[in-house]
């Protein structure tokens, strides 16, 4: 009896502590504080999800945001997406704020690279972004975005008609399907996407950014690939995915047929980024079957001598 008014308390704090954060101050606590300190001002990179299909709780599903110009711009919507955007903000990535989250590009249409999209597309509104969520990806993304809107339809419709103070413009989405070549310029930077190869995918994409200060390439998931080579040829930042062929090894025949045809081993990357030169090679999406870091980094360094990360989430670079 005695825990009930707590109880109410503690539900109460919860409930106005959700849908009020239109003018909530940011906590004041910073812990973790990324590994390295990149430029002041400059172009960064922030690991929002370095996982993969496993439901790892320390690796949220794909997502990367690339920081240039005040702007955030989001490449994939893995599960936890939104979350992590959370707690890099709260770390001191201010245009990670809810309602900054306007740009999106999407690699490819696998669920552990979009299973986050539902979220991106409502959290932030309900949280008081104003503006459409541009979307940038594969052809199948306009169908995706329908379907998610129409599954939400419901909940969208009561909070634009009743009490909550929601407008139509923040729960927009703006689909734009791509094919290879540029696919976005603003005053801060310009996208370009380039085909890779990802197992039975006929759209499978990785994107290059180009700021004032910076290239960085994300490639998503693609076994190892010309593009990705030419793509980065000498750029700052080359993030990939990789499993451990220490790891693979240990996998049954069908799997290692699957995953042959479908990412890049750790031996294979070595040679990638050898050939594309990268100043700064970061790793994720790591596919590890029990190989340890270290064998991993290995792998890679029999052909790559360049720097190399081994990403967390909530990295920053
Ligand atoms: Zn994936
Ligand atoms: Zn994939």
């Amino acid at each position: 009896m005695r825990r009930a008014p707590i109880a109410v308390i503690l539900a109460c704090f919860l409930i106005c502590s959700c849908t009020s954060r239109r003018n909530e101050e940011k906590p004041s606590t910073v812990a973790n504080q990324p590994a390295t300190s990149p430029a002041q001002g400059g172009t960064l990179v922030v690991m929002l999800g370095t996982g993969t299909p496993n439901p790892d709780p320390e690796r949220s599903g794909p997502a990367t945001a690339v920081i240039a110009g005040g702007q955030a711009y989001l490449v994939d919507c893995g599960p936890g997406v939104v979350r992590r955007a959370e707690a890099a903000w709260q770390r001191g990535s201010d245009e990670l704020e809810m309602a900054g989250l306007t740009r999106l590009f999407v690699t490819h249409l696998h669920s552990d690279h979009t299973a986050g999209y539902a979220d991106l597309i409502l959290t932030p509104w309900v949280l008081g972004r104003e503006q459409p969520l541009e979307v940038y990806g594969p052809p199948g993304i306009r169908s995706m975005t329908d379907h998610i809107l129409a599954a939400y339809a419901e909940d969208i419709d009561i909070r634009l008609q009743g009490a909550q103070p929601q407008d139509e413009p923040g729960i927009t989405v703006e689909v734009h399907e791509i094919a290879p070549g540029e696919i976005y310029r603003d005053d801060h930077v310009t996208v370009t996407a380039f085909s890779v190869p990802h197992g039975a995918w006929e759209h499978a994409f990785g994107f290059r950014f180009d700021t004032s200060d910076r290239s960085v390439v994300i490639t998503g998931d693609t076994t190892p690939s010309d593009s990705v080579v030419e793509a980065c040829s000498g750029c700052d930042v080359l993030v990939h995915e990789v499993y451990a062929k220490t790891g693979f090894d240990s996998r049954s025949p069908d799997w290692q047929a699957y995953h042959k045809a479908s990412h890049t081993s750790g031996v294979e990357l070595g040679e990638i980024a050898a050939r594309a030169r990268p100043k700064l090679l970061i790793l994720y999406h790591q596919l590890m079957w029990g190989a340890t870091e270290e064998e991993l980094l290995a792998e890679i360094r029999q052909s790559f001598d360049g720097e190399v990360a081994f990403a967390d989430d909530l990295d920053v670079y």
